[in-house]
């Protein structure tokens, strides 16, 4: 429950699920304007007690989000203090994160999948533009807001979340091979502008594998060695697409693409270059 400008209260119904260092909770929030009662459905980011620490952090996350804004940015409508808690107010978004989504779909078609990349590199482009870096662009940090459906000629709608706590305060770099850019295991780490790209190029990987998690599994020995001999995650066989993320996931953050050229090079994709490909692979298997 908090108190703004327009009374502002929010109250808490179920309890939705756990990220790193938040519990997420379906909620209500009530603004009261001109007298009338006016009810939204958010989804509240309880900060976890043993995190607490890093409230400063996650105000951050928030006062970030909420002072922008962009049709593939999730809304933040702010950050509650209740007692001990620390809560970010934000826009419910239905089908949730996208990895899961694609779990659980298992057959999106490709063209909902470079529909879904465009608009990430549209929310990557204006960040990019204001000189904002977001800090954890991955598959389950894109959020889905309405499905695609080839067959009624509806396209998919995403909306990247909050970065949560900055990756630079957790010991949790090694955590986030390969979504981190290399440079991040440098002594100080260096998180820009370019580190977004590379997150972007393995976020892309995701989404063209089916929301399947890179290297999951591997121990943070095999990770560190993973970016020790520069190596790259298994190339898609659309030889353009795997031309793109390693392109997004170059050692040398100074030679990643400008976001410019990321948009053009997916608006080049052709799907039907990948489905050509597909149809002359299905009789080997
Ligand atoms: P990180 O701290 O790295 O962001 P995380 O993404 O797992 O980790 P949260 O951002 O707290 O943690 O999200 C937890 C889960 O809640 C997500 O995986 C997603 O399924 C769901 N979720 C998060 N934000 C929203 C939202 N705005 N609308 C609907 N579901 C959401
Ligand atoms: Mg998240």
């Amino acid at each position: 429950q908090t108190q703004g400008s327009g009374m502002l209260c929010v109250f808490q119904d179920e309890c939705l699920g756990q990220g790193s260092f938040t519990r997420v909770f379906k909620g209500t929030k009530v603004d009261i304007r001109e007298g009338e009662e006016h009810r939204t459905q958010v989804l509240l980011k309880v900060l976890d007690a043993n995190h607490k620490d890093y409230w400063e952090a996650f105000f951050e996350a928030s006062s970030m989000m909420s002072q922008i804004s962009h049709k593939h940015l999730l809304l933040v409508y702010g950050v509650s203090v209740h007692g001990a808690k620390n809560i970010m107010v934000q826009e419910l978004v239905k089908y949730g994160a996208l990895d899961l989504y694609l779990k659980r779909k298992g057959s999106v078609s490709v063209s909902c999948k470079l529909d879904i990349a465009k608009q990430l590199a549209l929310a990557l482009n204006f960040l990019d533009e204001k000189n904002i870096v977001h800090g954890n662009i991955c598959a389950k940090n894109v959020l889905l807001a309405r499905e695609g459906d080839p067959s009624q000629e509806t396209s998919p709608f995403i909306k990247l979340s909050d970065p949560g706590i900055k990756v630079s305060l957790l010991d949790l770099i090694l955590d986030r091979i390969p979504w981190v850019g290399p440079e991040l295991l440098q002594d100080p780490p260096i998180l820009s502008l370019d580190s977004d790209k590379w997150s972007f190029g393995a976020t892309l990987w995701e989404i063209f594998n089916n929301g399947e998690t890179p290297l999951k599994d591997w121990d943070l020995e095999m990770k560190r060695r993973f970016y020790g001999t520069y190596q790259q995650l298994e190339p898609s066989q659309w030889t353009e697409l795997a031309d793109m993320i390693t392109q997004c996931m170059d050692y040398q953050p100074a030679s990643r693409p400008s976001c410019r050229v990321v948009i053009r090079q997916l608006n080049n994709l052709i799907t039907s270059d990948y489905e050509v490909l597909h149809a002359s692979e299905a009789p080997e298997r």
